[in-house]
């Protein structure tokens, strides 16, 4: 009998955080959920109460938190609600949990993700952003602390599977050639260049194979998302830029691959669901049903693949020049491109600015070292700020309507 492990879930009522319950929910008494986690969703954070019974949740919202408590406690439920950045450090690292599922979307996850790594704690890496804005802060603070981390990005997860079982971070003595990242190119992989320029947020939410929360989405439609995701291969695998192969597969069912200086490519692939990856990361090393169906050969019939091109995806190549460049840049271009993603979202700019937005922020911004937490928030927040007034030098008059450009951007400005 496996012995039952006692979790805290950020960002539960998020797209990986509802798949996590799921497949929490299929194994009674492998898992206790301690603490939920959540922004403002007091209707979705009350039902995962209701189901869960978690002694803590947290709302990041103090209004929120307060209309959480009065219903649960309308219910008879005895779950402490608290609310703030502080609280989420504090169910991150409680002495009762072994377990973090860190599924909190953007720049907002890295304070809760490294308290969890300050405290020891088994963690399972959704949210990118910790390691794309403070990789080196991250890893070694897990180190320090012998805190663990599985990755929940398929991508990610499906390399770990591929890897030697007990990989060191040495890929060269492993005998790794290569690291073959894959990509579905999103919506807009094959649309005319033109047509990205009055593309809508909706448009750019509809993802071909996945269902995801609406910032990942964009970033998918971008390509900012595998641009994150090879700096974030950098820092999970000890991998340098160039051992990092972006391969667009518009199937998404190889979920990435590792080639070996013998010429074998080991794969992971499967139907496009985040819970396999999530399973795989709960149970490690063992195997659990994930409630994912089979994988239909038949049906999937072809394989595809394609070289990215940087002319339609300009993002992806912003995200290599920010990890060749280190230091603050790859907080720069993650805080440039939440900011680009949020005000495209608003309707405030058209898709094709967000990349032009990025590469500004970025360009006006000095290279630093960021030694430390401290380092890597100062970072992130002068970035917002240098977005913020690219935004009022640029936009002269939003249109106010989401999906429509703002009069004075367009392609390629
Ligand atoms: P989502 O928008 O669906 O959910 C985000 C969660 O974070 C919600 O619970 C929300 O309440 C919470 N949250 C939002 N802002 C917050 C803040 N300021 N403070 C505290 N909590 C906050 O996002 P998602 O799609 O589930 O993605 C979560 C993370 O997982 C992201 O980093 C994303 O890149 C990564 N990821 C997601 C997928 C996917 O399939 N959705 C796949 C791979 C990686
Ligand atoms: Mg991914």
């Amino acid at each position: 009998m496996t012995k039952t492990r006692h979790l805290t879930i950020l960002g539960s009522t998020g797209s990986i955080g509802e798949s996590t319950l799921d497949v929490v929910a299929r194994h009674p008494g492998r898992y206790q959920v301690v603490a939920l986690t959540a922004d403002r969703n007091v209707e979705k954070m009350f039902e995962q109460c209701i189901q869960f019974h978690p002694p803590y949740a947290v709302m990041l919202d103090a209004q929120s938190a307060e209309q959480l408590e009065d219903r649960l406690h309308a219910a008879g439920l005895d779950t402490r609600v608290l609310s703030g950045i502080e609280s989420l450090e504090k169910v991150a690292s409680l002495p009762e949990i072994d377990t973090v599922m860190a599924a909190i979307v953007g720049a907002a996850g890295i304070r809760p993700t490294l308290a969890a790594a300050r405290t020891g704690k088994h963690i399972l890496l959704a949210n990118k952003e910790t390691l794309v804005m403070a990789g080196r802060v991250f890893m070694d603070t897990l180190r320090q602390h012998h805190a663990t981390l599985l990755p929940i990005d398929s991508e990610h997860n499906a390399i770990f599977q591929s890897l030697p079982q007990h990989f060191n971070g040495d890929l060269a003595g492993s005998g790794v050639r290569r690291i073959l990242l894959t990509a579905s190119g999103g919506p807009f992989r094959t649309v005319d260049l033109k047509i990205l320029e009055t593309v809508t947020p909706e448009q750019a939410c509809a993802h071909p194979n996945w269902v995801m929360g609406r910032k990942i989405s964009v970033d998918s439609a971008t390509m900012m998302n595998k641009g994150l995701e090879v700096i974030e291969a950098h820092w999970l695998f000890n991998a340098e830029p160039e051992k990092i192969q972006v391969v667009i597969h518009p199937q998404s069912v190889i979920h990435s691959m590792v080639e070996y200086i013998d010429g074998s490519v080991l794969a992971q692939l499967g139907n496009p669901d985040m819970r396999t990856p999530i399973a795989h990361a709960l149970s490690y090393p063992e195997r659990m049903e994930s409630g994912v169906q089979s994988l239909d050969m038949f049906k999937v019939a072809r394989l595809d693949f394609e070289s990215p091109d940087f002319k339609r995806f300009p993002c992806l190549r912003l995200a290599y020049e920010a990890l060749a460049a280190g230091g603050n840049m790859p907080a720069v271009l993650n805080a440039a491109n939440e900011v680009a993603v949020e005000v495209f979202l608003a309707g405030r700019i058209p898709f094709t600015a967000i990349p032009v937005m990025i590469e500004d922020v970025m360009k006006s911004t000095e290279r630093r070292d960021v030694p430390d937490l401290e380092g890597v928030l100062l970072a992130d927040l002068q970035a917002r700020a240098t977005a913020r007034e690219w935004l009022a030098c640029n936009i002269r008059q939003s249109t106010g309507q989401p999906g429509k450009p703002a009069s004075s951007l367009s392609a390629g400005q």
